[in-house]
């Protein structure tokens, strides 16, 4: 120890792999917030551990600011964490970043002010022009000085500045939630009253009822201020502010009742199932399998319940899609208001109230979406992940973990069991039921009488208007249900109007210049817009190649679909809803109330409609084209098909009527097509098992993608080329079974934003092998900071 100064490992949340020495003369607790600067800036860090040793040669510097005097983070989260960075291969700042709700970032500014009239002249004349700026004594933020004056070199000019003491520069830390004041009014109730006016008299007599003390925002409608002024001169309310801690209601009340339920005999025996685990306090993992409408939430519900009996805590993760009012409804209905709620539409502040609601042991049960799973809760009996396979849960930037893992590695080190639910499961999970890794409890039917819906597939390849995306029997069936008032979903997984615009004359397709992929043509604008970078441009009249006027539009998109249905069906009731329609917060909601209350006949959409609804009047479900996902070049476009046909069929049929489903499609003898007619998964994992063993896919082999891009083409194929010797030297050291290894070769988008695109596929026989060889590439590729590259572990899309 040198001048008694204690020195520690920061975690930075930067993408350089290391932890950084800095010193500090406090003593700090492992998991608390400190404030550093490194480099030009200035970052908030976690402190990792205390350095024992540290070189005598080298200057330290010292952290700027202890932010919290406990650890912000468990102790649990800091080794998952570490879990984490090592297994995702990302670096633990960012890592630990992840898991803390964004307002905990502290926000510095910086302040500058002058000390003294006097200045001493330089060359140019900009030290004049910082001084002349700012007035003695007086702060002024160094952002808008900046802003201000605009001379290159600005911050060695301040530097100069302080270093002759003509100035002064100091920074003040914010934390990016401020603590909400309010004014309070406090009523004095034996104050003298004899000498008030009849208006005066009216509004004491007022708050007299309302109560000794409350906001004066509760009466600033019925009385005016000059009112309340006068009575606070006369003592008889004073006017305060205080500290509120502000509670966001996240949920309304219940209009309907929650059901009454007897479960069945499946459900009952899931049930008690998971409760001996739970008695046992160990580890395990279930894959609930249960069709849709099986009643897989209802045993989520019971064994929430049972956590709660034994003092321990439950924490959901569902995809953000579902986390809809109709599905936080149930939960409130049954537990009331000890559930917090975590989702990306939160806002900064109903965010960090969740996760103070949490820490504090306020709230026992936790959903929320993917990042949830960093819930700072204590004590955990249960984690339910519902609708396990959903790429949702794959977060796509750095840490770029899958939630629904992070749940089972939570689980272990917490005892805990683990919950996986769906009614299509991931191939992986299933993977892992036929090693006994996984306890598989089946749901196989509805309960009561309601039935699965009867399915009918189309081919399109029969059908003679290619104008018209829908069949005759599509149509006709749509007929009948209007005639008998019952309600309908089309789906199409494809917004906007069309899927390309091409020149018929000379076949000139419009790509977005910056990526490479194909304009979609948004009717309502006349817009071509690009679906990845959001570049838009006006539809031409005319081809800009040839001249000719003529267009092919490509696949139909809901845009379009919608107009069609208008055309056909004038009189019916239809609401589009996709990510064009519903910017507005509360579209969703009131989606819900129009569909229950039967004032939707058509419920038009995408993906965003395949999930979770349960409208027990919907009879009748359509497919537009099965199509889109097959199509996609990904070893799992048939799971993604099979699961999105089997979700959209699965809405249909969910009350005591009978439901219909008709798949329309221009290749009806697929076998993801086929097995969801009757829901059959296990059948399409069979065969589907068998393509994924001979390609070397998951389950059988662990996937790892490097992406590198970069804005030059030409030098970004170069440096591949060059890397092709390490690929080579990585290569020897594993047998051909262990690792195989794809690429560098262009990535099947190979343009985005700008951006050009190679990737490495690596396929390993198990984690070990994985790890090793990835680090192995980590630690010897060595590219120029033009390239930019990013390593994906267990990645969902390979495009
Ligand atoms: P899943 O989550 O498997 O899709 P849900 O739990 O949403 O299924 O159940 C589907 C519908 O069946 C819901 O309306 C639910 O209230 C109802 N339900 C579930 N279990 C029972 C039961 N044992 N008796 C009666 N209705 C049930
Ligand atoms: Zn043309
Ligand atoms: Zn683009």
């Amino acid at each position: 120890m040198i001048n008694n100064m204690f020195y520690y490992n920061i975690a930075l949340p930067i993408k350089i792999d290391q932890l950084f020495i800095y010193m500090s003369s406090a003593v700090i607790k492992k998991g608390c917030r400190v404030i550093v600067s490194f480099k030009n800036t200035i970052l908030t860090g976690i402190v990792w551990d205390k350095v024992t040793e540290i070189n005598p040669e080298l200057k330290y510097k010292e952290i700027l600011e202890v932010v919290d005097l406990s650890p912000k983070i468990l102790n649990e989260l800091l080794d998952l964490a570490q879990w984490i960075s090592n297994y995702y291969k990302c670096t633990l700042g960012q890592t630990l970043a992840a898991m803390l709700p964004s307002a905990f970032n502290i926000q510095v500014q910086l302040k500058v002010r002058k000390l003294t009239d006097r200045y001493i002249p330089d060359s140019n004349g900009n030290s004049e022009l910082i001084l002349n700026e700012l007035s003695k004594l007086t702060w002024m933020n160094i952002k808008d000085l900046k802003k201000k004056i605009n001379i290159k070199g600005f911050q060695s000019y301040l530097e100069k500045l302080e270093d002759l003491n003509l100035i002064e520069i100091k920074r003040v830390y914010d934390a990016k939630i401020k603590k909400k004041v309010v004014n309070f009014i406090i009523v004095n109730i034996s104050g003298d009253i004899s000498e008030l006016t009849k208006k005066q008299l009216e509004a004491f007599n007022y708050m007299k009822k309302t109560g000794k003390s409350f906001p004066l925002s509760q009466i600033a409608k019925i009385y005016s201020y000059s009112i309340l002024k006068n009575l606070t001169k006369k003592g008889i309310i004073r006017i305060e502010p205080r500290e509120i801690t502000p509670q966001t209601k996240l949920f309304n009340k219940s209009k309907r009742p929650p059901k009454v339920i007897t479960l069945t005999q499946q459900q009952i025996f899931a049930v008690t199932q998971i409760e001996k685990t739970l008695d046992e306090q160990k580890f395990r993992t279930f894959l609930l399998f249960g069709i849709t409408g099986s009643g897989k939430t209802e045993v989520y519900i019971e064994v929430i319940k049972i956590c709660l009996k034994k003092e321990k805590t439950a924490l959901m993760l569902v995809p953000e899609i579902s986390l809809t009012p109709q599905m936080l409804e149930r939960f409130y209905g049954v537990f009331g208001e000890g559930i917090a709620i975590m989702h990306s539409h939160l806002n900064d502040r109903e965010r960090w109230e969740q996760w103070r609601n949490i820490r504090a042991g306020r709230c026992k049960i936790v959903i929320g979406a993917r990042s949830a799973i960093f819930a700072p809760l204590e004590n955990i009996g249960v984690i339910i992940v519902d609708e396990e396979h959903e790429n949702s849960y794959k977060q796509e930037s750095n840490p770029r973990y899958n939630g629904r893992d992070i749940a089972i590695v939570r689980g272990k080190n917490s005892n805990a069991a683990v919950i996986l639910g769906s009614a299509t499961p991931s191939l992986e999970s299933w993977f892992n039921v036929s090693c006994n890794k996984y306890t598989l409890l089946s749901l196989e039917k509805r309960p009561l009488t309601f039935k699965l819906p009867s399915v009918q597939i189309i081919d399109m390849c029969k059908h003679e208007n290619h104008k018209q995306p829908f069949s005759k029997e599509l149509i006709q069936k749509i007929e009948e249900k209007l005639e008998l008032k019952e309600q309908i979903i089309l789906f199409q997984n494809r917004r906007g109007h069309s899927s390309f615009v091409q020149c018929v004359n000379c076949g000139k397709l419009f790509k977005c210049s910056q990526c490479e992929v194909s304009m979609k043509f948004h009717s309502s604008t006349q817009e071509l817009i690009c679906h990845y970078c959001g570049t838009k441009i006006k539809l031409p009249r005319k081809c800009t190649e040839c001249g000719s006027y003529v267009f092919n539009f490509g696949a139909p998109g809901t845009q379009q679909i919608e107009k069609q249905l208008q055309i056909l069906f004038p009189t019916a009731r239809i609401l589009r809803m996709d990510s064009d329609s519903t910017h507005k917060k509360d579209s969703y909601d009131s989606m819900f109330e129009r569909m229950l209350d039967g004032n939707i006949d058509i419920l038009l959409g995408t993906q965003m409609i395949a999930k979770g609804l349960d409208f027990t009047n919907v009879t009748l479900v359509g497919v537009v084209s099965a199509d889109i996902s097959l199509n996609l070049p990904d070893f799992r476009a048939a799971e993604r098909t099979f699961q999105l046909l089997t979700q959209v069929a699965g809405r249909s049929g969910r009350g005591e009527k009978p439901g219909e489903v008709i798949i329309q499609t221009y290749n009806p003898d697929h076998y993801a097509v086929k097995y969801a007619m009757d829901q059959n998964f296990k059948a399409f994992a069979e065969e589907e098992l068998v393509y994924r063993n001979k390609l070397h896919y998951p389950p059988y082999y662990k996937i790892a993608r490097l992406l590198f891009s970069c804005k030059d083409e030409k030098y970004l194929k170069l440096q591949m080329e060059k890397i092709k010797v390490i690929i080579q030297k990585l290569k020897s050291k594993f047998d051909d079974r262990e690792l195989i290894i794809l690429g560098p070769v262009p990535s099947p988008l190979i343009k985005l934003q700008k951006k050009y695109r190679y990737h490495i596929i690596l396929k390993a026989v198990d984690v070990t092998t994985q790890s090793k060889a990835v680090n192995y590439l980590k630690e010897n590729l060595t590219l120029s900071s033009t390239i930019n590259w990013t390593i994906d572990i267990n990645p969902y899309s390979l495009l």
